[in-house]
């Protein structure tokens, strides 16, 4: 039998930039908390439909993951961001934050917050509600704005900022809305200032509501009953010349970059959290076949990153930084990759990698699935049980984990 210890996500924060839904970084939101288990309290994203659910709480898990579902299932029906967040009060303890682009922003059941809203002659209004009065706090559909709910945990040595912090992080994101940064940047910042000031710094992770982008478990710790990635601590190292990067403890080991001998830079978890989430005009979306072997995909897709970055869609260059990463002890476990292994498809800035060969003429897996088997088999469990398409989110993997143990 597994034990699993209560928690509470105690920031959850969700912005909306461009409440047309066009810029594909105009709506984002994060979770995180000082508390441990925080993948089973952050939120879950419909790609197709454009919302997010966060969660948070004094709840168990297991009616915080009935609150989320019957959200979802009300979202479903086209219910309004207010009508699903108020499904919160149904369950004890429990906080539901609900929005999308086009939707506004709610929160229900427990909560302290507040509301940020920006006109259109810049002038930005923060507004603080708390559920001790009763009822939700709404940002209407069609207005740029957000809102933040942060609490204390007990244990946080910084215990007792919550308040403050809050209201000067609602205003610093008034200001970022003012002056014209995306949601994906401003969530990533607001989690910065949550970490440092307030010590509710575990991720946790953030979701793209627009381009269906999320951290998924960048953050999240490895075993139940840890904390995850402190936010505002190193993350990682890249590279100003060819973009390579690499993750601490490892990062530790570099002085420059291993590709080009270009300085490194040093990236915090909060702002490796905004990378994670923000399209930029050259994102290149990778594919490895072959092999599922953990980091495998990832220190792949950094690679290809960095040979795209300078020298362009070509198979033999991505090809030679491949080898070069396989040279290097970057990739362990495959072997060398020629050219023709190379799929290139630069109009949809895509580039697949097949590490093993296929039999006979290699013809292209579909493009539109760029995830592994393993994950499609969980998405789809979910896409039965709750009927609409739901990009992971970790809120689900201890109940998961938990069937997979009855079986
Ligand atoms: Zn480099």
């Amino acid at each position: 039998m597994m034990c699993i210890n209560s928690v509470a996500a105690t920031c959850n924060v969700m912005v909306i930039t461009d409440p047309t839904g066009k810029d594909p970084n105009g709506a984002a939101a994060g979770s995180m908390s000082f508390a441990d288990n925080m993948f089973q309290s952050t939120f879950l994203m419909s790609k197709e439909h454009h919302f997010a659910v966060l969660s948070g709480g004094t709840g168990g898990s297991d009616s915080r993951l009935d609150s989320i579902v019957d959200a979802v299932a009300s979202l479903e029906n086209n219910a309004s961001a207010a009508s699903a967040a108020s499904i919160a009060s149904k369950y004890k303890g429990a906080r539901l934050v609900v929005g999308g682009p086009e939707m506004g922003i709610s929160i229900g059941g427990s909560f302290d917050a507040y509301v940020v809203t920006v006109d259109g002659n810049g002038s930005i209004t923060v507004t603080p509600y708390s559920s001790t009065s009763g009822g939700i706090a709404t940002l209407q559909p069609g207005q740029k704005g957000a809102i933040i709910h942060l609490r204390n945990s007990e244990g946080n040595p910084l215990y007792g900022t919550a308040a403050t912090v809050r209201k000067e992080t609602a205003i610093n994101i008034g200001k970022m809305i003012r002056d014209g940064y995306p949601a994906t940047t401003i969530v990533s910042e607001a989690m910065g200032e949550v970490a440092n000031d307030s010590g509710e710094k575990y991720g946790g992770g953030a979701v793209n509501l627009v381009s269906g982008l999320s951290t998924g478990d960048m953050f999240t710790p490895k075993d139940l009953n840890e904390s995850g990635y402190p936010m505002n601590e190193v993350y990682s190292k890249s590279c100003d010349d060819c973009g390579w990067s690499v993750g601490y403890p490892s990062s530790e080991n570099y002085e420059v970059c291993p590709v080009c001998n270009g300085e490194l830079t040093t990236i915090y978890a909060y702002e490796a959290l905004g990378n994670a989430i923000t399209v930029t005009s050259d994102s290149v979306s990778v594919s490895v076949y072959g092999s599922e072997k953990p980091g495998l995909a990832s220190t792949t897709k950094q690679i290809v990153d960095a040979s795209v970055a300078k020298y362009g869609y070509d198979a033999s260059a991505i090809a030679t930084s491949i080898n070069k990463g396989i040279n290097n002890g970057l990739l362990v476990g495959v072997d060398h990759v020629e050219p023709k292994d190379i799929n290139v498809k630069k109009d949809s800035k895509a580039v697949g990698v097949y590490y093993t060969a296929l039999n006979g003429d290699k013809s292209s897996p579909s493009w539109d699935l760029p995830v592994d088997a393993n994950l499609l088999n969980i998405l789809g469990s979910i896409q039965t049980a709750i009927g609409v398409i739901l990009i992971l989110l970790v809120v689900f993997r201890s109940r998961l984990l938990k069937s997979f143990q009855n079986r």
